[in-house]
């Protein structure tokens, strides 16, 4: 299960992708995301994750711990790009 943490790490800087914008808006969407922290969000139940995240090590997709146990119970694949989880 360590290799779902060096996953998680490496996709953690989202936020170059904002560069681009002007300095206002950088600005402006930076206190937006301080009041909000980095949240992820669920592929699954489309919310944000509380508990612990998993993420497919085939496409990247989040997943949190009660929705992926609830797919590997049903036998179901990674609802992104098919693949099995294991
Ligand atoms: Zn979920
Ligand atoms: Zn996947």
């Amino acid at each position: 299960m360590s290799n779902t943490r060096e996953s998680y790490v490496e996709l953690i800087p989202l936020r170059d992708t904002l560069t681009n914008q002007t300095e206002e808006e950088l600005r402006h969407t930076e206190s937006e995301l301080d009041i909000q922290e980095p949240e992820l969000l669920c592929v699954v139940h489309k919310g944000p994750i509380r508990a612990e995240t998993y993420v497919c090590p085939h496409c990247k997709a989040f997943y949190c711990r009660n929705c992926l146990d609830a797919l590997k119970n049903r036998g179901e694949t990674c609802w992104v790009c098919h693949n099995s989880f294991e």
